[in-house]
């Protein structure tokens, strides 16, 4: 049997307006190369200057994760080159970063251990063309170039596929609820490096590590790690030795392919940069940080478990992601039934916003429009099986619930003698079964409920014709 190992590298994209040493916007999607400067660009002559916003949210993504945090940074030069990186050198953090030795809790009995937090830009994109003056041409677009990023390094703590993406959603989660990074993997502000190796049980040290670059998706980073696992598996059976490699994921294929071997530290030729002082960080910087610190998703699962009541599970789903958890307390602030929204929230909104691929920011029921819909229900307005198509209608047009309701004259019909009217007209023309029914037959009861409620245009409050109808029955 073989042990699995596996240690994280996150690369987020922090979510200031410019660039970390330059004051290029950091927008997306503009035209290639019209966010960028001298600076940026590397070009002689120019000096960059530290953009505030960009450590402060790193320090908070530190704080948040229980790091120490340095008194002194130092930025350093990572040096390669390649044509998306104008400098041929990345400014980074190495010898002394930003923060180390760190902790995530996954769940109750599991807590993942971070290395460190250090700050580095971004490199440029490089665009690949196959119609090109002479057939193929590759451009480079630097809008990218020098957008901030922290990098968070996990200890090899990880032992399975699902412990690494239980990792990854908790840490998105604290930097969306940090509002310091959006945290959208398709977008690639939030990407994921995996490091695994295995090794015979038993083992204290570690095996050769493979790295695996690329990785954009939950599913392709568990799809990855779960082939990764599979093929050392193999080697090692077979008695191959390991390279230490960096590896690609191939998402059409479903594999890993070898993308070069694996480069050391030494390689890079760090060297602290002459351009930028050392960085110390005060007192004061930190308190101010720590000051007005949102909730974490932490303490927001306790809130709901322990001020809401809600399970295990419905607080797992609605603390998910800061968008669903702030959806829910808004309804919950207007009514103050925290089951029954939680319950909508999953069984309802989260299905559209899934059908529809769209974010819960722009689903069209707000909050105090899912309220009101719900209160119509506690109060006999409309029974549940109208307030789900009057959802679906104000999905589709965009119009009110109250409105809908009025409109086509959907309130639930309490008026007994109305009820009365039709019970009494539903049990004439039925006589055989209400024969079988008082001979015994209890299943008979649904079906008179179920054509008394065709008749009444599903109008008619359940309860009451429930009520009136076994009274009628039993007098007989
Ligand atoms: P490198 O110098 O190759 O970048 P690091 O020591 O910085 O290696 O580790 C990078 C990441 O790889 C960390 O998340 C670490 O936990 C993980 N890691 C290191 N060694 C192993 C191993 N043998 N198996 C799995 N993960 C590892
Ligand atoms: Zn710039
Ligand atoms: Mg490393």
């Amino acid at each position: 049997m073989y042990e699995v190992v596996i240690g994280l590298e996150v690369h987020a994209q922090l979510k200031t307006k410019s660039k970390l040493f330059c004051s290029c916007s950091t927008s997306f999607g503009q035209n290639a190369n019209s966010n960028v400067c001298s600076i940026c660009l590397g070009l002689p002559g120019v000096l960059p200057v530290l953009n505030e916003q960009a450590l402060e949210y790193a320090l908070k993504a530190a704080v948040a994760t229980h790091c120490e945090v340095a008194s002194k940074n130092v930025f350093e030069r990572k040096n390669y080159f390649y044509p998306d990186l104008p400098k041929a050198y990345q400014i980074s953090q190495y010898q002394e970063p930003l923060a180390e030795d760190g902790h995530i809790i996954i769940s109750e009995d599991k807590k993942i251990r971070i290395k460190r937090i250090h700050m580095e830009e971004d490199a440029g994109k490089l665009i690949h063309s196959h119609d090109g003056h002479n057939g193929a041409a590759s451009f480079i677009d630097f809008n990218r170039a020098a957008i901030p990023l922290i990098e968070i390094v996990t200890e090899p703590d990880i032992h399975s596929p699902q412990e690494a993406i239980a990792y990854l959603k908790e840490l998105k989660a604290i930097l969306e609820y940090l509002d310091v990074c959006d945290c959208n993997m398709e977008k690639g502000n939030f990407r994921c490096d995996a490091n695994i190796s295995l090794r015979s049980e038993g083992v204290t040290t570690l095996g050769t590590k493979v790295e695996i670059k690329n990785l954009n998706s939950f599913k392709y980073i568990e799809k990855a790690l779960l082939y990764e696992i599979d093929r050392q598996k193999d080697m090692l059976e077979a008695g191959t030795k390991i390279m230490q490699e960096t590896r690609l994921w191939n998402e059409d294929k479903e594999i890993t392919s070898s993308m070069r071997s694996k480069e050391e530290a030494h390689d890079y030729r760090y060297l602290p940069d002459p351009d930028l002082k050392t960085l110390y960080i005060s007192e004061e910087l930190l308190k101010k940080v720590s000051y007005d610190f949102p909730e974490l998703p932490a303490q927001k699962k306790k809130k709901f478990i322990e001020v809401y009541g809600l399970t295990e599970y419905d607080t797992e789903v609605l603390t998910s992601e800061k968008a669903i958890a702030d959806y829910f307390e808004e309804a919950v602030s207007l009514f103050s039934s925290p089951k029954i929204i939680a319950n909508w929230i999953q069984t309802e909104v989260l299905r559209v916003v899934k059908e529809k691929s769209i974010s819960l920011q722009s689903f069209p029921l707000r909050p105090p429009e899912l309220v009101s819909l719900l209160m119509m229900i506690e109060t006999n307005k409309i029974n549940a099986s109208t307030a789900k198509k009057v959802f679906t209608e104000a999905i589709a047009t965009g119009k009110k619930p109250d409105v809908i309701v009025k409109e086509q004259g959907l309130e639930q019909i309490s008026d007994n003698s109305a009820i009365e009217t039709v019970i009494d007209s539903i049990l004439a023309k039925n006589q055989n079964q209400v024969k079988e029914y008082l001979e015994g037959k209890e299943k008979v009861f649904g079906f008179l409920v179920g054509t008394i409620m065709k008749e009444g245009k599903g109008k008619f409050n359940p309860k009451v014709v429930n009520d009136i109808l076994a009274k009628k029955l039993k007098e007989r």
